[in-house]
């Protein structure tokens, strides 16, 4: 049996990607042998690369001009790899900070360049975004960074910002492929798989080609964009299966709508969960509705000793991976592309029928 899972990541993936995996899973291609025992280099994998690298680009729209890359270390590796691709040493940045990620990606840039953190939403408690004329940038930075999805806060820029001429960087790991985005507005958009993309252990970087080229010396060559475009992403052995998995998912993602049907689908199972948590008085979200989060729905319940009790029972019924992240506390929903409308129909039930036995 399938539980309803609301993990944060490694998240969900659609049961028909699953099976599909499972059933090629021992022979594929009729190679008498899975797609994890062959060579990264053999004429079926290296179709299964090209194919998803296509696909990819179709469903997003990734226009003319940029260089995706699929990269091993996570967004993680991506917080070192973008200054050190980007800038030289003693340049400036500007970032934006927006909670706990961009924290993460801040301090990472620290080690590179002059970090200047040109809005920080800390009077809100990271329960906002900035406004779009409030972004100021500073004179002759390097790139902009934001982070469009905060995973953990559930707070998610409702908006593109304008960077001028200083290309864009942003980090998508929790809201690509989600809706459509305008990909020609980014110098750089960059993810970890394991949300909206396939299983964890492969990044998407997708990159303007005027931006590749310029890695300082001292670049890993895994993190050095020109270096893996140039190898397309097989420089070293790349995550085979997850690259494979990555590409089912796309085509999963095709044949449900593409990305104006991933918004649709996913517009309409935020308004569900958002419209109970406010309709319900056991529940809140700290979230300014605007920059409320379609993918990661954080809530507290109005006594927090119940919390315990909560996860318990929702576990009972179904309901998995619903504890917040272990920084803040409280409950999170995360509502992927993979999550389905009856799921969280599932867990509004719930919420409805905990609050009428507890309140
Ligand atoms: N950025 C965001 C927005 C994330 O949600 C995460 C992971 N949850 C990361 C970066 C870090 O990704 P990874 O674990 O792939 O390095």
């Amino acid at each position: 049996m399938r539980v309803h899972n609301f993990a944060a990541g490694p998240a969900a993936l659609p049961i028909e990607v699953l099976e599909r995996a499972q059933s090629e899973l021992t022979d594929f291609n009729g190679l008498g042998m899975s797609v994890m025992e062959i060579s990264h280099r053999s004429k079926n994998f290296v179709a299964v690369a090209s194919e998803s690298e296509a696909l990819l680009r179709e469903l997003l729209g990734v226009p003319e001009g940029y260089t995706v890359l699929f990269l091993q270390g996570g967004a993680t590796g991506q917080f070192a790899a973008i200054p050190m691709n980007l800038t030289s040493p003693g340049a400036t940045v500007d970032y934006v900070n927006t909670g706990s990620w961009s924290k993460k990606a801040i301090a990472e840039a620290k080690k590179y360049a002059d970090v200047r953190v040109i809005a920080d939403e800390k009077d809100s408690n990271y329960s906002t975004t900035p406004a779009a004329e409030s972004l100021v940038l500073t004179e002759g930075a390097a790139y902009l960074h934001y982070t469009a999805n905060e995973t953990i806060g559930g707070v998610e820029f409702p908006y593109v910002p304008d960077s001028g001429d200083v290309p864009l960087v942003a980090d998508f790991s929790s809201t690509i492929m989600s809706r459509p985005v305008d990909v020609s507005a980014f110098g750089l958009i960059y993810a970890g798989a394991q949300k909206n993309l396939g299983p964890s252990g492969i990044t998407v970087v997708i990159v303007r080609d005027d931006l590749v080229g310029h890695a300082r010396p001292e670049t890993p060559s895994v993190l050095d964009y020109a270096a893996m475009a140039g190898a397309d992403s097989m420089l070293n052995t790349p995550p085979t299966f997850g690259w494979y998995l990555l590409g089912l998912n796309l085509q999963w993602i095709r044949d449900n709508g593409g990305l104006p049907g991933m918004e649709q689908r996913n517009e309409r199972k935020a308004r569900t969960l958002y419209d109970a948590i406010d309709t319900l008085d056991f529940y809140s979200n700290p979230v300014e509705p605007a920059s409320r989060s379609w993918m990661n729905v954080p809530f507290l319940l109005a006594d927090d000793s119940l919390d315990k009790e909560f996860l318990a029972q929702a576990g009972a019924a179904g309901l998995t991976n619903l504890s917040g992240h272990r920084s803040v506390g409280g409950m999170r929903a995360s509502i992927y592309n993979a999550t389905s409308q009856e799921s969280v129909d599932a867990l509004v039930s719930f919420l409805k029928e905990f609050e009428r036995t507890h309140a």
